[in-house]
């Protein structure tokens, strides 16, 4: 491999939760590899690990056991049990349970400042990963035999040079813009508000998805007998229900999502995201490879987005690991389109059973309230279709990458 200062084989832009988690899923190579990042983990500006958490799937969890980050992680995350799905004013009710798939869990919540700190703290430890940060990319080269970039770091322009390039940048990825490849996509015209609540009983490692006419709500059990609230609105409520004060706030939540969860007592702070669904144009772009938000961002309904991203990333590892058996080069694009058709079929099925999840339950037409009460009534008692379900919400269906394996 290429041994020159500022010259790397893979340089991934963006180490939130995507770029960092590439880069340690890639500790035992011999890449070296440089990330370049606008923001210290722990800076307040840093827009990936703040207040939100992450519902990790089962499937993730594997992924980050075989990482070597569940040790760090296991007691600080909350186990989901239970999961259960119902639609506000209609009847129908689908629960499902951790020992009917025989796992000791669904999934768990992860706080992402906590996703952070765990992550950063084994970067650290990686000898073959140079951080660039506070740094911020401002252009790409793209050459026959590598990509170079320029990226600025104290008001000073440093050039660096890799044979593969991975944008990791996020929603607004500057990678897409310097290469001009456009982000298709639409709004649903609604933001996520999250806040982090506490029950008056115990939340029983109980998941709540519960759809209401204005958008779902979900109630996420975290550590501390705390949940986890995403409460997706269109943007004039949710603007609205950012300036009540925190007694209304509760009241509000309450009356929308009901009681299945006991009273709801206190809130932490409150903010909003809003909510699209976007895709790159081009996944792959001669050397250059695009993950995580960079790649697709999902509605955040089904708790999908860095579940479907852990595993794109670990394909690109199996990719980038077969090469390097090879002495061949992670750039080369031939290795990056394989990746892109290995990820197609799942990226596909995850992007339109969360747009559908949208479309049929934010519908109020009789017909289609109707036929939703008897889907969920039929899945709840149909273990065949409930096994699906299951299989999907914890990342196990479909062709599984090699950290996918237990
Ligand atoms: C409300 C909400 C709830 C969610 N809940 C879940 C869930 O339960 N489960 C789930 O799987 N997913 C969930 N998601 C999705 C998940 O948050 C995203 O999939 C994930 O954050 C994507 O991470 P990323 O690293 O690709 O992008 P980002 O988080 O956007 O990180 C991009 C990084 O790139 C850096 N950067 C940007 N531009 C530059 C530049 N020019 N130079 C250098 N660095 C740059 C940024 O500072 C940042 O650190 C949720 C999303 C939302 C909005």
């Amino acid at each position: 491999m290429t041994v020159q200062r500022n010259s790397f084989d893979i340089i991934i832009v963006g180490g939130g939760l995507v770029g960092a988690s590439l880069a340690i899923m890639l500790r035992d190579s011999d890449y070296r590899i440089a990330i370049v990042e606008a923001f210290a983990h722990d800076a307040d500006a840093q827009p990936c690990y703040d207040d939100r958490t992450v519902a990790l799937s089962y499937g993730s969890r594997t992924i980050l056991q075989n990482m070597g980050l569940w040790p760090a992680l296991h007691d600080q995350v909350e186990a989901i049990k239970t999961i259960h799905i119902s639609d506000r004013g209609h009847l129908g009710v689908t629960r499902l349970y951790h020992d009917e798939e025989g796992v000791e869990a669904l999934g768990y919540v992860a706080e992402n400042r906590v996703l952070g700190e765990v992550l950063h703290a084994q970067l650290a430890r990686q000898d073959n990963v140079t951080l660039f940060c506070p740094a911020t990319l401002q252009s790409i080269e793209e050459y026959q035999q590598q990509v170079s970039v320029v990226v600025e770091q104290d008001g000073e322009p440093v050039a660096l040079q890799a044979k593969c390039l991975v944008a990791a940048d996020g929603i607004h990825s500057k990678v897409r813009r310097c290469l001009s490849i456009a982000n298709t996509g639409k709004t649903y015209h609604q933001c996520a508000v999250i806040a982090n609540i506490t029950p008056g009983q115990r939340h029983d490692n109980i998941a709540y998805e519960r759809f209401t006419d204005t958008g779902p709500v979900a109630l996420l059990p975290m550590t501390g007998n705390r949940y986890s609230v995403v409460w997706t609105q269109p943007v004039a409520q949710a603007e609205q229900t950012m300036r009540l004060d925190d007694e209304a706030f509760l009241q509000q939540l309450q009356q929308r999502f009901g009681y299945r969860a006991g009273i709801l007592k206190k809130t932490g702070m409150r903010s909003m995201y809003p909510l699209s669904l976007q895709a790159s144009s081009e996944l792959v772009r001669g050397r250059v490879v695009m993950v995580g938000n960079a790649a697709h961002a999902i509605h955040p309904v089904a708790g999908q987005g860095f579940n479907l991203a852990l595993r794109d990333i670990a394909t690109l590892v199996d990719c980038f690991t077969a090469e390097h058996d090879r002495q061949l080069d992670p750039g080369r694009t031939e290795l990056l389109l394989e990746y892109q058709s290995i990820r197609e079929a799942d990226t596909r099925t995850v992007y339109r059973f969360t747009d559908a999840l949208i479309k049929i339950f934010s519908n109020d037409f009789s017909p289609l309230a109707h036929s939703r009460s008897v889907g969920l009534l039929a899945v709840d008692v149909l273990p065949f279709i409930k096994h699906r379900l299951a299989k999907q919400s914890m990342g196990l269906a479909g062709r599984l990458p090699g950290l996918s394996r237990v």
